[in-house]
């Protein structure tokens, strides 16, 4: 086992390792004085880790409650946010019980957003269930539900009380999901490059995959623990995402995230070399990568419509944007440019 110590408004700690999840109960009632635990899950993966969890919660004495909802991006709204803060209200949750998030990324977003406004706060564990949950979501305290006009538009700076991260329970996800984690990583790689962006060259790298996985974690940890509210370097962390974001809501949701930041990666990776930011041979080491593991680099949406929804982002500030940049593996910088600049960036990263 892996432990990493995320110190932020709330230091906790991070473990990774094989077959974690039994421990949890044991875990869990070391950080909070009340008895209760609502388990926060989708319809998928309850199924499959939801008895284990509420065994290993019960074992330890806790009085166990589960709210399960309709799986996918959809439910992480304001709806489902609503019923689950009456859920815990009408099972008697205290500001001394817990929170448990067992799932993916919308788990993990939805889950986290409730414990920081029930009560005005109460604790929360992350077990998250995917690979990008993993090494990205569920680290960090960034949690959010999306509104109608827009992802994550809703949410607070929540710092959890511990991530277990059992990678035992990658063996029943979906290869298409796993592969959005590897795009996560892969923005890893290339903000740290070194041996990580050599292993994940290597994508049977990831039959061991505690290693990787803490790897990315650790940058994460440094980065939240330099600008845990996000005003600062941990922009470098949005690597591929301001044009991500946009082609992901452009396909309707119908591309997932992961493959949408690969397209994101790939675009700003172009349009560097295309202002002489960055060499070709730096664009081609990240496009082989991305290729790697399947993941697309183009799309068929149109840098207009493309620059429109990029603009409508949250991480646009007044009448600059702001953009993590490829100068070469393993060094990226921040570069602020005026929105009118966006629509430049993005038709030299998609033609
Ligand atoms: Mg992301």
């Amino acid at each position: 086992m892996t432990t990493i110590e995320v110190t932020a408004s709330r230091s906790y700690p991070v473990e990774i390792g094989h077959g974690l999840l039994d421990s949890l109960g044991s875990k869990a009632a070391a950080l909070v004085r009340g008895r209760r635990a609502a388990i926060v899950s989708d319809s998928a993966v309850y199924p499959l880790y939801g008895g284990a969890v509420q065994d290993s919660l019960a074992a330890a004495g806790f009085q166990v409650c589960a709210f399960v909802f309709p799986q996918g991006e959809q439910s992480k709204n304001g709806e489902t946010y609503l019923r689950l803060l009456s859920f815990l209200a009408e099972h008697g949750l205290t500001r001394a019980d817990l929170l448990v998030a067992l799932g993916g990324g919308v788990t993990g977003d939805l889950t986290g957003f409730a414990a920081a406004t029930y009560l005005r706060g109460v604790a929360y564990v992350q077990v998250p269930t995917t690979l990008l949950a993993m090494v990205d979501s569920s680290v960090g305290g960034k949690t959010a539900i999306d509104l109608p006009a827009g992802k994550n538009l809703a949410g607070a700076f929540y710092q959890p009380s511990l991530v277990l991260c059992d990678t035992a329970l990658l063996a029943t996800l979906p290869r298409p999901i796993f592969r959005d984690g590897c795009a996560e990583a892969i923005k890893y790689g290339i903000l740290r490059g070194g041996s990580l962006f050599r292993a994940l060259q290597e994508p049977r790298s990831w039959e061991a995959p505690e290693d990787l996985i803490a790897q990315c974690i650790t940058i994460k940890r440094d980065t939240v623990g330099r600008d845990e509210f996000d005003t600062g370097c941990r922009q470098l962390l949005n690597l591929g995402h301001t044009i991500g974001h946009a082609v992901e809501a452009g396909s309707g949701f119908s591309l997932s995230h992961g493959q949408s930041i690969a397209v994101g990666m790939a675009a700003i990776a172009r349009a560097a070399v295309s202002f002489g930011l960055c060499a070709p041979e730096t664009r081609d080491a990240i496009l082989d990568l991305l290729g790697r593991y399947d993941l697309p680099t183009t799309t068929d949406q149109t840098p207009e419509a493309l620059c429109a929804i990029a603009l409508g982002d949250k991480k646009r500030q007044g009448n600059t944007i702001t953009l993590a940049v490829p100068r070469e593996i393993g060094r990226c910088e921040l570069l602020t440019i005026p929105v009118e600049a966006l629509g430049d960036w993005i038709r030299e990263g998609i033609s």
